[in-house]
């Protein structure tokens, strides 16, 4: 749907304006307003897709209205044509300079007025489209294509940021270190098709068993790494064992071949910042790194905590 503005306090301007644009099949609707106030109430609660603006027009004039409104990031790319019978060009500069994306000179020719709208909603319509792919462009570049999880790049700048959050307002800040068992047995025997199945099933339990501010990701091969903000040693303790458990339990299928269901364990080594040797994001991976080590050390399908973490107060 085309939603089109008219400010002007001209009732007869906006009659002149909604009657050239009823002969065209650009805008499903017309919203109009007689002042810069009225007009922006209408700019909140409407999806609008363009505005003509007036410049001259009693308290708020068509400036103020671009100044206000351009100071609202969610309208920074909104086209406004600013409607003028200034014929100075210092004030189609100063409209420009303030944000408009064009001027029309009042009397205005219904046919320019039409194309210069035309070329405006053009404009928006790619600059939208091109939003709608960086967005899809970001999103695939930080997700792990096989997993759907966040990949490592993306797994390791945000565990900067919460690093550096936790350091900055004394938070805590767990991680814990995941790495199938025997993984290499279930490639050798089921082949690298069912070992993807796998992974791609783990990846999925990760998505779907996560808390809101959890974040987990594939570190490499068959490691995944949870973040867990805010979660002290006894909470992500209790956190890597539901995932352990939820993990047994899980009967993994090829979905090409069907054979028989497959299921897999997996260690998990635990750490959590603040404590004595955590001074950095890459110490916080390297004590869960240990304490997975000790996992598989001492059997396998199972947590190990990091020893060192401090308890804070409360
Ligand atoms: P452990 O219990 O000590 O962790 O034994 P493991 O066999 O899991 O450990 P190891 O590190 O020896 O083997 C990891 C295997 O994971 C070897 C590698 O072929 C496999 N692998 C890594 N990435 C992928 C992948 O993307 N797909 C498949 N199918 N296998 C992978
Ligand atoms: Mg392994
Ligand atoms: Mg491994």
């Amino acid at each position: 749907m085309s939603v089109l503005l008219v400010i002007d306090d001209s009732k007869p301007i906006r009659d002149e304006v909604k009657k050239i644009f009823a002969m065209t099949s650009f805008f499903d609707v017309i919203l109009e307003a007689n002042n810069g106030i009225e007009g922006f109430k209408l700019l909140i609660n409407n999806d609008v897709d363009i505005i003509l603006c007036d410049v001259i027009m009693p308290s708020i004039d068509g400036f103020k209205f671009l100044t206000m409104m351009k100071a609202k990031p969610e309208y920074t790319d909104l086209p406004v044509i600013m409607l003028t019978g200034e014929q100075s060009p210092e004030k189609k500069i100063e409209g420009l300079n303030r944000g408009a994306s064009d001027y029309v000179t009042k009397p205005f020719d219904a046919g320019e007025l039409v194309a210069r709208v035309q070329v405006q909603l053009k404009l928006k319509r790619l600059q939208d489209e091109l939003k709608k792919s960086n967005a899809l462009l970001k999103k695939l570049s930080s997700t792990d294509v096989l997993t759907k999880i966040h990949n490592r790049r993306n797994l390791m700048e945000m565990l900067d940021a919460e690093f550096e959050r936790a350091n900055r307002y004394g938070n805590y800040l767990s991680l814990l270190m995941v790495d199938i068992d025997h993984f290499k047995n279930v490639n050798d025997t089921y082949g690298h098709q069912m070992g993807d199945e796998v992974l791609s099933g783990l990846g999925d339990i990760l998505r779907e068993t996560k808390r809101k501010n959890d974040m987990p990701g594939r570190y490499g091969g068959e490691e995944f790494i949870v973040i867990l903000p805010h979660s002290d040693p006894g909470g992500s303790l209790i956190v890597a064992e539901r995932l352990r458990e939820h993990v047994e339990q899980k009967e993994f299928k090829d979905s090409v071949s069907d054979p028989l269901p497959l299921k897999i364990t997996i260690s998990i080594g635990v750490a959590t910042f603040p404590a004595p040797n955590i001074k950095s994001a890459a110490e916080l991976i390297k004590r869960a790194d240990e304490a997975l080590y000790e996992a598989k050390e001492t059997g396998r399908n199972k947590v190990v905590v990091a020893e060192s973490s401090c308890v804070l107060p409360t």
